[in-house]
């Protein structure tokens, strides 16, 4: 059998711990023996970026912008106790941080839906994509801590000097102040994202805040989305037969719970950070989460939601087996493979991603999974195996399904 042809490079960003181990048994076992894997490689390792001064993440996502398509491992964001493990220059950013800010992205995550687990919430029965804006509101707030009575006032000086002045509060005694911003640009580039993400998996749009007590702030997010809607994507959702709709943040929440699933659910930054948690906890496992984030010039860049996993690279360490669930990381890869294909025309490349998610899917329905899924798992019949044997039994599956 002869390789599957590349034509563009994906831009490929190594991680750390747990992930990164994975990372290589991926490659090794089941994209090395089938692609003629062309990636643009930069190592996201923490030991890389303090060699670098974090040169290496701003590289990465520069060519993630002259590409396209990248495909990202888990890595550490540096804390002070992790400043004195690597012996590290400096503290440096979270690499997701760098990256979101260059590409300007939204994020959007999604669980992956396997028969034997089911979601905690019956009726939900296809995924429920989160896509969360990625800038401002209570992230860059500006907060205050009132002592004592005294006038609280909104101002804002315009380039040319003129005031506009607002009582916010008259205290009386000790209270809490805060100031929060968003801007129309990067309500707009979440917008496009959002829109563009629907067209591209054909599926409905749903966005949803607080306009009714926020009539300024969260009305121009409802405005903004409904304006570029009308003007740039309503007649492409029709064509495609999807829909976009705005619902009260309350209103949505019980939508949600009684859908059976199947839609984007797009969220300003905080409502987000907080949904997609209970989200993927109701799926079933933060495992089994896919999360990709899209520039609004539709660079694409697939990850994992979790983490490099620590606890379990400290037994590997030790030579302990681990069976750690690499299905979140191998899903990332077969994104970024399927959108290479989509936007190089290469149908070998993605059939070789649709059967790899096949295979994986089905091993795990048949009762063979890591840890994780085991204690979850409803089916009778379950067999827990490492990481490594996982990945066997799936490149097994794999080559029954490509000599067919
Ligand atoms: P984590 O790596 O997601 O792991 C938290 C726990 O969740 C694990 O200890 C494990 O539980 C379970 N878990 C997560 N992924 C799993 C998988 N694939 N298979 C099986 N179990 C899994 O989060 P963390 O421990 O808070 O963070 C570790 C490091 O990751 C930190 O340095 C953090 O900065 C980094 N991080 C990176 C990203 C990113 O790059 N996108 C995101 C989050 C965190 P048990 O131990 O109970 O088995
Ligand atoms: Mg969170």
């Amino acid at each position: 059998m002869s390789k599957i042809q590349m034509s563009t490079p994906l831009v490929e960003m190594d991680g750390d711990e747990m992930t990164r181990i994975i990372w290589k048994s991926i490659k090794e076992l089941l994209l090395y023996p089938y692609i003629d894997l062309k990636t643009e490689y930069y190592d996201l390792g923490l030991e890389k970026r303090d060699e670098t001064h974090d040169q290496i993440t701003i590289d990465a996502a520069m060519a993630t912008k002259k590409y396209g398509v990248a495909v990202k491992c888990a890595t550490i964001t540096p804390n002070a106790q992790r400043v004195k493990e690597y012996n590290l220059k400096q503290m440096w950013k979270s690499p997701n941080g760098t990256i979101r800010a260059i590409l300007d992205g939204t994020v959007f995550r999604s669980p992956i839906i396997v028969k034997g687990i089911k979601p905690l919430i019956p009726t939900w029965k296809k995924p429920i994509t989160i896509a969360r804006h990625a800038y401002g509101d209570i992230y860059r707030n500006v907060e205050h801590r009132v002592e004592g009575p005294g006038k609280a006032e909104l101002v804002f000086t315009s380039e040319n000097g003129e005031e506009s002045r607002q009582t916010i509060f008259d205290f009386q005694d000790k209270g809490i102040l805060m100031g929060m911003h968003n801007f129309d640009q990067s309500i707009e580039s979440f917008a496009r994202a959002c829109f563009n993400f629907a067209l591209d998996c054909k599926q409905d749009l749903w966005f949803s805040t607080k306009d009714t007590i926020s009539k300024k702030y969260d009305h121009t997010f409802k405005d903004i989305f409904q304006e570029i809607y009308a003007q740039e994507y309503q007649d492409q959702f029709e064509a495609a037969n999807i829909e976009y709709f705005y619902t009260l943040i309350d209103d949505a929440v019980a939508r949600v719970i009684r859908s059976e699933g199947g839609y984007i659910w797009a969220l300003k930054n905080y409502d987000g950070d907080v949904m997609s948690d209970m989200v993927a906890t109701a799926f079933g496992s933060l495992a089994m989460m896919t999360s990709v984030l899209v520039s609004p010039e539709g660079c694409y860049e697939f990850e994992a939601a979790h983490g490099t996993v620590t606890r379990h690279y400290y037994k590997h360490l030790k030579g302990e087996e681990t069976s750690t669930n690499p299905m979140a990381t191998l899903f990332a890869w077969t994104g970024a493979l399927r959108k290479r294909g989509e936007l190089d025309g290469l149908n070998e490349l993605i059939e070789f991603a649709n059967k790899l998610e096949a295979a994986s899917l089905q091993v795990i329905e048949e009762g063979v999974m890591t840890k994780d899924l085991a204690l979850i798992s409803e089916l009778t019949d379950k067999k827990l195996v490492s990481t490594e044997s996982f990945l066997l039994e799936i490149k097994q599956k794999l080559e029954g399904m490509l000599t067919h």
